[in-house]
């Protein structure tokens, strides 16, 4: 079988995700046979370079031995047994690390990160419940910013291609200012503009506290939003505000967590913890869906009492599937084994110096960086953009996926010299000759 075989019967069968299945006509789906650390190997065995990391999720590259090696290790013991009433070494043993990594004490699982968005809002808003404030059933979040695409999801993301062909299903919630600091004034620092968006969320807490269970928001990238970054005082004014009027902060690190912003957690760089943190994508490196929300002891025990209605009753049938959380614990181990973050220190020096050329091209402006993800806009974009672009790189090997007029790279944590000269250069080629 070969890729056009591949296809056809793609075509036939399938129902691609954020994808208008008439645009395959002119760009059809990469059939993939296997991986190789940073890269992707089709059926005809052409190699592509895997920048986004197979949409933000793998972090030490595909076929990874060791993850490999942890999940054909559990499947002799068990690959799934149902979580309520029962538990099991994988499971405990990923809800200490985690515990220990983040400050907070429990853990809750579900499949993916919209589910885990789903789990935040319900827990935050029984919290209040049952402490006897039934009228805090509001969510603030950011404009720009993204959760996830189930109906409670989508009501707390603010991006109109997902959501507004939906708007008559959603909940009603307050989108406030972001800080993304390519909305400042010129000449308006990151630092103060984040101060300015602070104090737009803050005259909304003034408002509408009473009735507000949260703000959730992406810590220091808005990953949909075409990475938008901003300062972290964002973070850290955010976090007293939330303390000062009483209500959580939702800590949504499932694009940013597992190292992604330079720290092992994005609110690290703020200081900050939060009232309950939603965790998904690299938690398996990209091996299997799972996602995490973890929150305080305060949390947990508003629902530890005699009145089964009084507890967290949310399920999901694959909750805390052995397997995942198998993986999970092989990246939490390459992660210390590694010193994964020192060494991407040094990956994230050596290719934003790479970068140099496309940053200082003059159909390119916004170009930043934070940790392990790049980005950049490129000026007088037509709609068709981000498709051409997409399909002009995989011409040359390398797999991107523009966002409107924002080009980014999220690579996983493996890539060496030469795979970064490759991203770098074929880039440069690409806006050089637009
Ligand atoms: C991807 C993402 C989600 C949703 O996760 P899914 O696994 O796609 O449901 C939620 N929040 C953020 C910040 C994300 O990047």
């Amino acid at each position: 079988m070969n890729n056009a075989d591949w296809l056809d019967r793609t075509r036939a069968a399938l129902w691609h995700p954020c994808t208008q299945m008439k645009q395959l006509e002119q760009a059809p789906p990469l059939p993939i046979a296997r991986g190789e650390g940073p890269w992707l190997i089709d059926y005809d065995g052409n190699r592509y370079l895997d920048a986004i990391s197979s949409w933000w999720v793998n972090l030490f590259g595909h076929a990874n031995p060791r993850i490999n090696a942890a999940l054909i290790d559990q499947l002799g013991r068990i690959e799934h047994v149902i979580l309520a009433g029962c538990t099991h070494a994988p499971v405990v043993e990923l809800s200490e690390r985690l515990a220990k990594l983040t400050g907070l004490s429990h853990a809750f699982y579900g499949s993916d990160g919209a589910s885990a968005t789903e789990i935040a809002l319900k827990m935050s808003f029984h919290y209040w419940r049952n402490l006897g404030q039934p009228a805090k059933t509001g969510f603030v979040s950011l404009q720009d910013g993204y959760h996830g695409e189930t109906l409670g999801a989508l009501s707390v993301t603010d991006v109109a291609l997902f959501k507004d062909t939906y708007a008559p299903l959603l909940r009603p919630s307050h989108q406030v200012m972001s800080p993304d600091w390519r909305r400042a004034e010129a000449g308006e620092s990151a630092e103060a503009y984040a101060l300015r968006a602070a104090a737009s969320l803050e005259d909304c807490l003034v408002e509408c506290a009473a009735t507000t269970a949260a703000v959730i928001l992406e810590p220091l990238v808005q990953g949909a939003a075409g990475m938008a970054m901003y300062h972290p005082i964002y973070l850290s004014r955010v976090r007293e505000m939330c303390d000062r009027h009483r209500v959580h902060l939702i800590a949504d690190e499932i694009a940013v967590g597992f190292g992604r912003t330079g720290t092992l957690f994005a609110c690290e760089q703020a200081g900050i913890r939060p009232d309950i943190l939603c965790l998904s994508k690299g938690i398996t490196g990209g091996y299997l869906p799972l996602s995490c929300v973890l929150t305080t002891d305060r949390v947990y025990e508003a629902f530890y009492d005699d009145t089964t209605a009084r507890g967290f009753l949310h399920s999901h049938s694959y909750t805390g599937n052995p397997l995942a959380c198998r993986a999970a614990l092989a990246v939490l181990d390459i992660f210390e084994q590694d010193d994964v973050l020192a060494a991407n220190q040094a990956r994230a020096a050596r290719f934003t110096e790479l970068l140099a050329p496309v940053a200082a091209h003059p159909g390119v402006e916004h170009f930043r960086h934070r940790g392990m993800i790049w980005a950049f806009d490129v000026k007088d974009a037509d709609p068709g953009f981000g498709l051409d672009f997409h399909r002009r790189a995989l011409e040359k090997g390398l797999l991107l996926r523009p966002i409107g007029n924002t080009v980014y790279f999220m690579p996983p944590y493996v890539i060496e010299e030469e795979d970064m000269q490759c991203m770098a250069q074929v880039t440069h080629d690409l806006i050089a000759n637009r």
